[in-house]
């Protein structure tokens, strides 16, 4: 028996890092997954890999739809695509701010409002938006990136209050820096990668970088039935980063 037996799931991102991870672990434990991405998932053990861009509403619509459809509704929706930005504040264009928020805050508007009609007939809805420790941490040279990170804690606590009634739960996830294709691809960028990923560790409160596999269990806990009276809050998955 898996505490997800016979729930729907729909993953964003879920082509990589943590959102394949948790795409693998909400399978595992009995969901019928179905993965929207801009890139091309390989469709292992899912019920459906979408193709989007959650910066285009109707590439989202269609893609949400297809999904539900062959997923025969939807219990459970992991907003997790996003994209990173860097520098402090006066570094990005307007054009970068827009871009990088359309994405990350605005995409995850579109996502929710396409999946939200099959989540209202779910008996166990609830929403798991991926923020992150920039949210909240003040970290230097990421001022655009934090800001729409904040704006997912501020969405996921207004998404919470609007959607109790209707018993659909909404909870976010604040991740520290964690070992994922996205990391990997800032290192290579770096003149000394292996040096790079070293020194991000020693970094980090309890020495390494974070899972995406952890990252993934704090989600799955999140929106699972077990966590039934948890709404409107965010878990931390940083290695005691923000709250020590
Ligand atoms: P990743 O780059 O490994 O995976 C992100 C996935 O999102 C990719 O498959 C990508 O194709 C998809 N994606 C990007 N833009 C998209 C779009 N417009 N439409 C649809 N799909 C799109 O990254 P990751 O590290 O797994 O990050 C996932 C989430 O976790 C992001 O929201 C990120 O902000 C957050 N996060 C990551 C870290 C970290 O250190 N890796 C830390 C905190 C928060």
């Amino acid at each position: 028996m898996g505490a997800f037996d016979g729930l729907r799931a729909l993953v964003t991102g879920g082509a990589s890092g943590i959102g394949l991870a948790t795409a693998r672990l909400l399978a595992s434990q009995g969901a019928h997954v179905a993965i929207l991405d801009l890139a091309q998932a390989s469709p292992d053990g899912f019920a459906a890999c979408v193709r989007a861009d959650v910066g285009d509403d109707t590439s989202v619509t269609s893609a949400v739809s297809s999904a539900v459809d062959t997923l025969g509704g939807l219990d459970v929706l992991v907003n997790n695509a996003g994209i990173g930005a860097q520098g402090a504040v006066a570094d990005n264009s307007d054009d970068e701010w827009h871009r990088v928020w359309d994405i990350n805050v605005v995409g995850l508007v579109r996502v929710t409002r396409a999946a939200l009609p099959a989540l209202r007939s779910s008996a166990h809805g609830a929403i798991v938006n991926v923020s992150s420790i920039a949210a909240t941490a003040g970290l230097p040279q990421r001022a655009l990136y934090s800001a729409t990170k904040g704006a997912v804690l501020s969405l996921t606590r207004a998404m919470a209050a609007d959607l109790l009634a209707e018993g659909i739960r909404v909870n976010a996830v604040c991740p520290g820096t964690a070992d994922t294709p996205w990391v990997a691809r800032l290192l290579e960028r770096t003149p000394d990668p292996a040096a790079e990923y070293a020194a991000l560790a020693a970094r980090q409160p309890h020495g390494r970088l974070v899972s995406a596999d952890e990252v993934a269990a704090a989600i799955t806990y999140l929106a699972s039935p077990a966590a039934g009276s948890t709404t409107g809050t965010s878990l931390a998955v940083d290695g005691g980063m923000d709250g020590l």
